[in-house]
């Protein structure tokens, strides 16, 4: 009885909630079109490369491939991009997402920033936009203590900091590009902040106090060297402080507030973002301190970042997986930094990313080795850092005395537990023929321990390009085939953008929509192309498996396909990011998302 009144409970509540998303999503749609009758495509772009008019569009130095003459274009009048180099193109908002990393929602905030665009309050609660006022006051009393902290450094009472920036050999430009800082003593940032205007309440929510016993309010980082740790939308979140001498603890963080989550920030985002600017940036170093990251650009290595002193967190991992495909861990070399280690790999592991392990020699930590040997012997080592299985296997090894027979038995069991969590076959022949030959078993005695081993708790992703072809993918084949040329009079009036997931797919799919109606190269053009789509080889095979007779018909009914598998597709990944968003109000955008699909 009780549970059937739950039950219906949960209905009407359901149904209430999807009204209400419908509402919502209707006027966050109208919204968006109002942002973006704003926004100018090549003014946003332009604050990232220099553009160039030529005819009837704008042409730059692709940001997102590395390339010396422009092959990047800008049209103002579709206000969308596309790049003949790298095939990628889209409109200001995927413009954003890739350049600055960030999702659909952290692009639509940024650009609603910069155009003065209020978002509109999507939270249950009333108080949203009030909050919203009040963390940017925050975000302003944390900017202006970094440049307080910083003047500091730099200034006559900034000495010692910059005694012990020599000594460690961080130079006066490097600690400018970080904007490290200094702070005098207990009571300076206080008055300072107070003469500007903001409370102590204020300087407490911010984590930048501590209520010393006496009831005053005290600097939480006196006396220590400043590390700004600055979020991927530039805004300084917290401060790391190290103490200029050997007195404990070392290392300092603000505590948590409601600026800064430490398990979902990654400290030298905003750094590895300006170095992909310049040069391509194929994989990141994963290092444990602030300090390893600025040593490391010290002796140009520009690409290493730090988590926050936690094990790394799957929220971190999604982060990383935003820049790159690739990690190298480089941890301390003591036993601890060996545990995060193989915490931190599990989860970039399951994130999909390809993820190698470097062990420094003698216990250094990165920056005491890049100190000690350079910046090549460090390269030359991340060079031949080791896959993650194999790392894992080694520490595993090391455990054990192999020359006991019952050690090595031990061994072989755990070794078999780990690599079960493995999917691909290949690899785990390949890993049991390696404990095979660490151990001296036999294959087959091994494969009956795998065959034995517990089913693993952690899901490893599948890599991407292993995903067999599914009817929706020879759908969009054959549709970009019509749309080439192949399938006479092929029309289809409906965007399909939004349905296309794989990458080489959908910028075929931007090409054709970018240059449908000023030319089209056919698809034996474009096989010709330097560097051109790995997709139209599959599209043109595809395109000759249907005869002529039934072209389009068949086209007709992929193109119903797409949209009908591809609603359903979309559906189950909103709903699974729902399920999973912690963040309010990015759920809540989400919510309504997913009712506009259900509506269309
Ligand atoms: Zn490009």
């Amino acid at each position: 009885m009780y549970r059937k009144k739950l039950f219906g409970y949960r209905i009407i509540k359901c149904i209430i909630l999807k009204e209400k998303c419908v509402k919502m999503a209707e006027v966050f749609s109208e919204w968006l079109e109002k942002l973006k009758s704003k926004v100018d495509i090549s003014e946003v772009v332009s604050s990232y490369v220099h553009l160039e008019e030529k005819g009837s569009r704008k042409w730059a130095c692709c940001p997102f491939h590395h390339e010396k003459t422009p092959s990047f274009c800008v049209h103002s009048q579709t206000q969308t991009y596309y790049c003949f180099g790298c095939h990628v193109g889209g409109d200001v908002i995927t413009f954003v997402q890739e350049i600055e990393h960030t999702d659909f929602m952290g692009a639509v905030k940024i650009l609603a920033d910069k155009y003065h665009v209020e978002i509109p309050d999507f939270s249950k609660r009333d108080g949203n936009s009030a909050l919203k006022k009040h963390k940017d006051k925050l975000y302003e009393m944390m900017r202006e203590t970094a440049n307080y902290f910083h003047l500091n450094l730099m200034g006559d009472a900034g000495k010692p900091a910059r005694e012990y920036l020599l000594k460690r050999g961080i130079s006066a430009q490097t600690a400018r590009i970080f904007g490290l800082g200094y702070s005098i003593g207990k009571q300076q940032l206080v008055a300072y902040l107070i003469s500007k205007g903001y409370t102590k309440e204020e300087m407490q929510e911010a984590g930048l106090t501590d209520m010393s016993q006496n009831g005053s309010c005290i600097d939480t980082m006196a006396g220590r060297l400043i590390v700004p740790i600055i979020n991927n939308l530039k805004q300084v979140i917290a401060f790391g402080g190290r103490v200029l001498d050997d007195s404990k603890p070392k290392y300092k963080n603000t505590r948590e507030t409601i600026l800064f989550n430490k398990s979902k920030e990654i400290f030298g985002q905003h750094s590895v973002k300006r170095l992909k600017l310049e040069e391509p940036v194929n994989e990141l170093i994963m290092v444990e301190g602030y300090m390893d990251v600025i040593s490391l650009f010290q002796s140009g290595v520009r690409n290493a970042i730090a988590s926050m002193g936690t094990a790394l967190t799957v929220e971190q991992s999604k982060l990383i997986k935003r820049y790159v495909n690739k990690v190298i861990i480089c941890y301390d070399g003591d036993s601890a930094g060996q545990k995060a280690t193989m915490r931190g790999l599990d989860i970039l592991y399951a994130e999909g990313l390809d993820v190698r392990v470097v062990s420094l020699p003698d216990n250094l930590d990165p920056d005491e080795y890049v100190r000690k040997y350079g910046k090549d012997s460090y390269l030359k080592l991340l060079v031949e850092a080791k896959p993650l299985f194999e790392h894992k296997l080694n520490v595993i090894a090391s455990k054990y005395d192999m020359s006991s027979p019952q050690e090595k038995g031990k061994y072989a069991v755990e070794a078999m537990n780990t690599i079960k969590v493995l999917e691909d076959p290949a690899m785990i022949e390949a890993y049991i023929g390696y404990v095979s030959k660490q151990t001296g078993l036999s294959i087959e005695t091994l494969k009956q321990q795998f065959d034995q081993s517990e089913t693993p708790v952690i899901q490893i992703a599948k890599p991407e390009n292993n995903v067999s072809m599914t009817a929706f993918d020879r759908a969009v084949r054959y549709v970009l085939y019509g749309l080439f040329g192949g399938v006479e009079n092929a029309k289809c009036d409906c965007d399909l953008s939004q349905y296309i997931t794989d990458a080489n797919q959908k910028s075929l799919y931007d090409l054709y929509r970018a240059k449908k109606d000023s030319g089209l190269n056919t698809l034996e053009e474009l096989m010709k192309e330097e560097e051109n789509n790995i997709e139209v080889r599959p599209v043109l095979d595809e395109g000759s498996k249907i005869g002529d007779e039934i072209a389009n018909t068949y086209f007709d009914d992929c193109v119903k396909k797409i949209i009908k598998e591809g609603d359903k597709k979309r559906k189950r990944a909103l709903t699974k990011a729902i399920d999973s968003e912690q963040d309010e109000e990015a759920r809540y955008i989400m919510i309504s998302q997913l009712a506009q699909t259900k509506k269309q």
